[in-house]
């Protein structure tokens, strides 16, 4: 029992799913997809990423092939026919199947996949002693904020760490911090945490407003403004986020040492908090 997938209505083993070659997803990219982390057979911030969803769809100009209740069904369905109990879910809408033509295809029903992988969050090594990153320009479109499968951008952005040994590529845009390849950036400096904006540069992660709610509840000092590249070369703490990655500090931007080149104090303490409140969350369920 492992690795079934579900593909427009039905479930099937991953090596039985099949689409046409002109899929709208295959030819032009056209799509939008999300990644829900499961704890323990349990979907994390499954409402919060169906929204996000919803704005990507939107983003796209392509309906909702499902409302939020046969979502949920479907996403608990896979769950149960996949093993492990920490499980990665990936979901993709994409335009359907049509002649290729750039223009949208009327009457078209939408191609729907869904898999299961393994969650496989930092190993504890690279918790406790940070990981390197390199920084590099941030060329890709103007809709970072929608979570489109057309990630050419971003798989070039994130083999040029690959290359390097490094474990993500932060992103600057006209001097200023936006996001990385596949992870949102928090930056640290004299005590207090800065975010960037959510803004249509960076995907609205689902673990970047975990974070600013955990650090909001506990006081920690928190700003949410643009931040220049200046300031994140200089930062105390470089952190990033996202549902695989959780929090991970960033030991070493482009070969420099950030602050002390070990991970900081706010990190061990944000890191700590986030994996308790994992635990509560799915303890109240
Ligand atoms: N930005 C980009 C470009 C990403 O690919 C991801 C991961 N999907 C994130 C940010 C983080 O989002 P989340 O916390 O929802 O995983």
């Amino acid at each position: 029992m492992s690795d079934i997938v579900y593909l427009n209505g039905a479930f099937m083993p991953l090596d039985e799913a099949r689409i046409p070659v002109l899929d709208r997803g295959f030819i032009f990219g056209d799509g939008v997809y999300e990644v829900v982390p499961v704890y323990s057979r349990h979907p994390f911030r499954l409402a919060e990423h169906l929204r996000r969803l919803q704005n990507s769809l939107d983003g796209i100009r392509l309906a909702n092939p499902m409302d939020d209740a046969a979502w949920t069904r479907l996403v608990g369905e896979i769950i149960a026919k996949n093993d492990g109990d920490d499980q990665s879910i990936y979901l993709q809408i994409t335009r359907g199947v049509a002649r290729r033509d750039h223009a949208f295809p009327k009457h078209v029903q939408q191609t729907v996949f869904m898999m299961s992988s393994p969650l496989t969050t930092p190993p504890r090594e690279q918790v406790e002693h940070g990981a390197p990153a390199i920084s590099a320009s941030d060329f890709r479109w103007l809709k970072c904020d929608v979570k489109s499968v057309s990630l050419l951008g971003n798989c070039l952005l994130r083999q040029l760490a690959v290359d390097a040994g490094a474990v993500e590529t932060i992103l600057f845009r006209d001097g200023k911090l936006t996001e990385a390849s596949a992870s949102n950036v928090f930056v640290v400096k004299n005590g207090v945490l800065l975010a960037p904006p959510k803004d249509n540069l960076v995907l609205p992660g689902i673990t970047y407003d975990v974070v600013l709610e955990i650090a909001r509840a506990r006081e920690f000092l928190v700003e949410v403004r643009s931040i220049s590249e200046a300031e994140t070369r200089d930062a105390d703490e470089i952190w990033v986020t996202s549902s695989t990655k959780e929090v991970l500090a960033i030991t070493t931007l482009d070969g420099k040492p950030v602050g002390d080149g070990k991970p900081g104090l706010l990190f061990r303490r944000m890191h700590a908090l986030y994996q308790d409140f994992k635990r509560e969350v799915m303890r109240a369920r």
